[in-house]
């Protein structure tokens, strides 16, 4: 089991087989899956595994701050296990989503604080573009 799901289990929170297998699955990939595409990878493994479990499980993780619900999206929320600070990058032709590690906030946010007089917690950008893969496919003359 994944360290981090020790301290749900020990807020005595039921963790099942499926629920392990989700967050592990997110926890081990870069694609900032939506609960939908989670279902889809998961499903040939646990042929008992419902979209109602998935939604589930994402909303108690999100809840319990292991991961991190983007919305970059219009359609759908997409997902991401690691919690770090850090930003998004989304493409918009073929909707992937890269992580870009760039400067802390935290100026900006104590900036913001005196200006609007909100206690602030956090602040993350969302970058829009054209990914590397899209760029080349654009590139090449119809
Ligand atoms: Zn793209
Ligand atoms: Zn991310």
């Amino acid at each position: 089991m994944d360290e981090e799901l020790l301290v749900l289990r020990r807020k005595g929170m039921r963790l099942t087989p499926q629920r392990q297998a989700i967050y592990h699955y997110l926890k081990n990939t870069k694609s900032h899956p939506t609960a939908e595409e989670i279902f889809a990878a998961l499903h040939p493994r646990f042929p008992g595994l419902s979209r109602g479990t998935v939604y589930n499980t994402l909303n108690m993780l999100v809840q319990e701050g292991l991961v991190r619900e983007l919305r970059v999206d219009d359609t759908a929320s997409r997902y991401d296990a690691d919690t770090s600070q850090h930003h998004h990058a989304t493409c918009q032709k073929c909707g992937r989503v890269t992580d870009y590690f760039g400067p802390s906030l935290d100026s900006l946010l104590r900036e913001a604080e005196s200006e609007t007089g909100y206690r602030l917690e956090s602040a993350e950008l969302y970058f829009e573009g054209l990914c590397p893969a899209c760029q080349a496919s654009n590139n090449v003359a119809p």
